[in-house]
Parts: structure tokens; C-alpha cells; sequence
């Protein structure tokens, strides 16, 4: 007798579930693209374990995926002799979500309430493996780690609870075998135990898979030896010519890749040719992931060498402000052990990090010029990452400052370039004005907003935190420098009347005076100014001091 543990999945995993099992998400076929998926980076992982560990008892052979379908039988399995799971393996990964922002967006369905609305959040946020209760009733998974000899099944109908019981002479790798759910006698399109359909949707979500995903029909009629199908083509689709290559293959490669189940915003390539030879396919998504601003967040630019996938996440390739781009880089003449220190240290990869940040930076360019609606998007998503590159990347700053867009008080439904920004500036006007702030209306109903509108004079509004620090950081857009209107003596043109400014200062002597003793524990100066309209007091900083905002932040940081 073997000992069937029962366990009850994490609230947020049951709560995805049921999202599945009540199929808020039209298109089903994916669950197989999911499936293979994971089988696919389990194969991955397993070679490159026996790359590291020459110890590894493992069988690396023939290593593959295979579909078997069964109609009798009404199942569905996909399996790998991949690197498997553990035990504790399969609690970890298949009974929780470890993904960040799961509670965040799990409320956001709750909210959305329409079924629309919660079909959008499903796609943004991707369920992997969870998929298959879209169209399976129950999910049995066999899995045994390679090197190890205990196997481990699992099996859920994915109504809270699933059991967990060890296997003896389980094979190396993976089955997740599918109970497939009644037949639907109406949509035949949903027939899952058909060859037919299994091949179409293989050819349309995986073909560029670079393992041999292969498919059988069990319980045949005849009763006919079964027969194994090599259904993809395992064509990278960087090493394809572009002009052989669909938009729509690029997209399932990028779904595989990025495990978004949107397609990405921007697909472009770079074909590097002579002594140091790479192709790169790089994706630009088209929503930023609820954890773009989180510390564990990771997944950007793959690394493969001559077609070998090395690593995920390898962010020698591209900076951190950048950390949004996804894709490939399949180099040619690395070592396939390469680490990850090795390659911080190495010169070919430095050169290829600054090809492809100009080819990012470059392409945003374009799209600038070609397509207002995509960079509009893009700057929406990614702009606040984007900006940390003022920073960091001083070399492209100024590519940087070019695809970037503010807020302003020219236009409040619309961002300005700062190209923008400067053909409209008015005669006399030698710096870009701009004020920061925790919020657009702080900013418009500032003091010192006043003198600048009266006088028809646009002032950037700035309102994310990283805005304190790159306007001091750099030297300027097309000769001009950014001047807060909040700190320091600000010309607004000579038009006052030295005369009668001469006058109120007489005037006001007395009270600048007095103030100036009352408040001398508190500020530097009292002075009169031509700043205000209406409000009758302001302060303002000194050219060097930090702003209030900034201030805040560092008290917020513990400084
Ligand atoms: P994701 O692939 O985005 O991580 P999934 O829900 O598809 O999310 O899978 C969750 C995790 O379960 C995977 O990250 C992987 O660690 C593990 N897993 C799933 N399928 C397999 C498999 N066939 N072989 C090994 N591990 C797997
Ligand atoms: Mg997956």
C-alpha cells in the first residue's frame, strides 16, 4: 500500500483555479501550448544540469516531447524526459503560485466582475500549468527528478485540494496526464483527443520549439501499432531569414519565451556577422508585468550559444532599465559553460549589451515617428523604467532624453517631447522650465506655477520619484538646461520696471526686515519677488538645495 497524502492548494492557487475550471478564458487550445512549454524548458534545464554536473545520473539521449491522445480513453498526455520534479519539487511549484503581484491581480478580477474584463486579466497575467482545468475535469502528474529514483504523482480535480503519493519506476522527466472533460457534442472544434487538431495547434503554437515534439494516437480503431509523428518544425526562428518569418511565429515565440499570453508591442532582430557572430530576436511587450518595479523580478533576455539554450535572465545583455526588453541572443563563438560572473567580465558580451541598448533606444525611435499610438503605449508601460537610464546609462542620455515624454501645462490630456517642448518656448526663454511634485494638481496649484502661467510660460510637470534625480543628473536637452521653478532666482524677462521695483522694495523694507528676524531660525532670506500673482508668499529653494519631494524620499529611505 502506498501512502496518498492529501493537501489543500494556497488560497491564491485555488482561486486561479476556479477561474480555469469556470473558464472565463475562450481560447482553450492554449493549455497545450502551456504544457509543451514546460515540458520544453524542462529539457532545457536538463541539459544544462548534465553540462554542470558530469556526475548527473541522468539519461540524455533522446531527449523529447510526446503528446499521446487517447480517445477511448478520452486523455490527453504530454511528457518529457526532462529534468522532472521532486517530491517537494511538485508541492512548491505546482501547489502554489509563487508568481509576484498573484494577490494583486487576483482582486483586480474581482473587481472587473464582467467576464470581458477578467478574459483581459487572465491573458496579462498567464496560468501555465493551472490552463489544463480549462478543459480537463482531472490532472495527473508523474514526475521523477533526474538522478533520483523516487517518482511522485499527483493528482487534483482542482477543487481545492490535491493528493501527492510516491511512485515506483516512474520514468526520468514528466507525464501530466488530462482527464479531458465530457465531449462537447455541438463544437467539435474543442476535440482535444483528435490528431487532427493536436497537430494544428502544435504547428501553431510550438513549432519553433527546439526539441522534437512528437505525437501518438493510442487505442486506435485498427489496434495498429501506434505510430510516433514528429509534428513541429524545431526551426529557431532567429536563424530564419526575416522575410520567411510571420509576425504571428514571433508571437508564439515570444508567449513561449516571456510566458505573456499578449502579443509583444515591437518584434526587431539584429544579424551580427563577422569575427563575432550573433542573432538576436528582441520583443518590446505590450504591458508592463505587475512586477516591473519589484526586486525579484526576473525573465528579460535569454542567452543561447549555437542554438544551445544557456540561461534565462542574463543581465550581462541588457542594463536594468532596459530589464522590460524580452528575447533571444544565440551567440556563436561563447563556451557553452559559460557563468553568469564569466560573463560580466567578458568583452564580446559588453560589445553586444551596446548594440542592442542602441537597437532598443533606436527602434523606440522609430516607433516615435511611425506609430504615436504603439509609443504612447510604450512610454505609458515603460517610461518609468526608461528613466532610470538617466542615471544609469550615461552614455545614451541623450537617446534617452529623445524618446522620453512629460507631462505639461501645455496640453493635460497629452505628453510633450521635449524636441516638443522646445520648439514651442518663447523668445528669451533660454532654460526648460519644470516643477516636481507628488501629483499633477499639487503641481498646477503651486505658488510657484503662478508667475509662469500668468506669463504663458510651460512648465514640465513631474511626478514620479526618479524625476528628482535625473533632472540634476543631466546637463541638458539641445543646449538647454532644466531649471525647477522652485529653486533659486528665476529671470522671466526684463519687462518688470526696475523703477518701480526699486520703489517696493523701499516700501516694503520694513516688513522684509521684520520678517526676517521672525522667521531667521527657519529660512535663509526673505525677498520680494515677481513670481506671485495671487498668493502672497512662497518658498523656494536654493539652486543647489533638494526639494521638499526629494527630501521626503530620503527621510522615506532612512537618510
Ligand atoms: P511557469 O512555466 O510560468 O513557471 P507554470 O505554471 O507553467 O509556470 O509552471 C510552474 C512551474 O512548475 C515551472 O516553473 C516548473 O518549475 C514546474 N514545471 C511545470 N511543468 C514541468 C515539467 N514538465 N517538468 C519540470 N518542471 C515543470
Ligand atoms: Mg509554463
Amino acid at each position: 500500500t502506498t501512502p496518498t497524502q492529501t493537501f489543500e492548494f494556497q488560497s491564491e492557487a485555488r482561486q486561479l483555479l476556479q477561474l480555469m475550471i469556470h473558464s472565463i478564458y475562450s481560447n482553450k487550445d492554449v493549455f497545450l501550448r502551456e504544457l509543451v512549454s514546460n515540458a520544453s524548458d524542462a529539457l532545457d534545464k536538463l541539459r544544462l544540469e548534465s553540462f554542470r554536473d558530469k556526475d548527473l545520473n541522468a539519461d540524455t539521449d533522446d531527449l523529447h516531447v510526446e503528446i499521446a491522445v487517447d480517445a477511448e480513453q478520452r486523455t490527453l498526455s504530454v511528457r518529457d524526459n526532462g529534468i522532472g520534479m521532486s517530491r517537494d519539487d511538485v508541492i512548491a511549484l505546482i501547489g502554489t503560485i509563487a508568481k509576484s503581484g498573484t494577490a494583486e491581480f487576483l482582486k483586480k478580477v474581482k473587481e472587473s466582475k464582467d467576464a470581458a474584463g477578467s478574459q483581459d486579466l487572465i491573458g496579462q497575467f498567464g496560468v501555465g500549468f493551472y490552463s489544463s482545468f480549462m478543459v480537463a475535469d482531472k490532472v495527473t502528474l508523474v514526475s521523477r527528478r533526474a538522478g533520483t529514483s523516487e517518482g511522485v504523482r499527483w493528482e487534483s480535480e482542482g477543487e481545492g485540494t490535491y493528493t501527492i503519493e510516491p511512485v515506483e519506476d516512474a520514468p526520468q522527466g514528466t507525464t501530466v496526464t488530462l482527464h479531458l472533460k465530457p465531449e462537447d457534442t455541438e463544437d467539435h472544434l474543442f476535440d482535444y483527443t483528435s490528431t487532427h487538431k493536436v497537430r494544428e495547434i502544435v504547428k501553431r503554437y510550438s513549432d519553433f520549439i527546439t526539441w522534437p515534439v512528437k505525437m501518438v494516437e493510442l487505442h486506435t480503431e485498427e489496434g495498429a501499432e501506434p505510430a510516433l509523428e514528429t509534428v513541429n518544425s524545431m526551426k529557431a526562428l532567429w536563424a530564419r531569414s526575416s522575410s520567411e518569418v510571420e509576425q504571428s511565429e514571433y508571437n508564439e515565440f515570444y508567449k513561449h519565451i516571456s510566458h505573456d499570453w499578449n502579443d509583444p508591442l515591437e518584434t526587431f532582430r539584429i544579424q551580427a556577422e563577422g569575427t563575432f557572430e550573433y542573432q538576436a530576436l528582441l520583443f518590446i511587450p505590450s504591458q508592463a508585468p505587475l512586477d516591473l518595479f519589484m526586486r525579484e523580478r526576473k525573465r528579460g533576455v535569454q542567452l543561447y550559444v549555437k542554438r544551445v539554450f544557456i540561461m534565462d535572465d542574463c543581465e550581462a545583455l541588457m542594463p536594468e532599465y532596459l530589464r522590460f526588453v524580452k528575447g533571444v541572443v544565440d551567440a556563436q563563438d561563447l563556451s557553452l559553460n559559460v557563468s553568469r560572473e564569466i560573463l560580466q567580465q567578458d568583452r564580446q558580451i559588453r560589445m553586444i549589451r551596446r548594440r542592442l541598448v542602441k537597437k532598443v533606444l533606436q527602434t523606440v525611435k522609430t516607433m516615435m515617428a511611425d506609430n504615436a499610438e504603439n509609443y504612447a503605449k510604450f512610454w505609458t508601460e515603460f517610461g518609468k523604467a526608461v528613466k532610470e537610464g538617466l542615471l544609469d546609462d550615461v552614455d545614451n542620455r541623450d537617446s534617452i532624453l529623445e524618446i522620453a515624454s512629460f507631462a505639461s501645462t501645455h496640453d493635460a490630456e497629452a505628453p510633450t517631447t521635449l524636441k516638443d517642448y522646445v520648439a514651442r518656448m518663447k523668445d528669451g526663454q533660454s532654460d526648460i522650465y519644470y516643477l516636481t511634485g507628488e501629483s499633477r494638481s499639487i503641481i498646477e496649484n503651486s505658488p510657484h506655477m503662478e508667475a509662469f502661467q500668468a506669463k504663458g510660460f510651460e512648465v514640465l510637470v513631474l511626478t514620479d520619484p526618479i524625476d528628482e534625480m535625473w533632472v540634476d543628473a543631466v546637463n541638458g536637452f539641445d543646449g538647454k538646461q532644466f531649471q525647477s521653478i522652485a529653486k533659486g532666482e528665476v529671470d522671466l524677462g526684463k519687462d518688470e520696471d526696475e523703477e518701480k521695483n526699486a520703489e517696493a522694495k523701499k516700501d516694503f523694507a520694513d516688513l522684509m526686515t521684520w520678517m526676517t528676524t521672525t522667521l531667521s531660525e527657519n529660512v535663509k532670506e526673505v525677498r520680494l519677488s515677481s513670481r506671485l500673482t495671487t498668493s502672497p508668499a512662497c518658498i523656494v529653494g536654493d539652486s543647489h538645495d533638494i526639494t521638499p519631494t526629494l527630501e521626503k524620499m530620503y527621510r522615506a529611505m532612512g537618510q
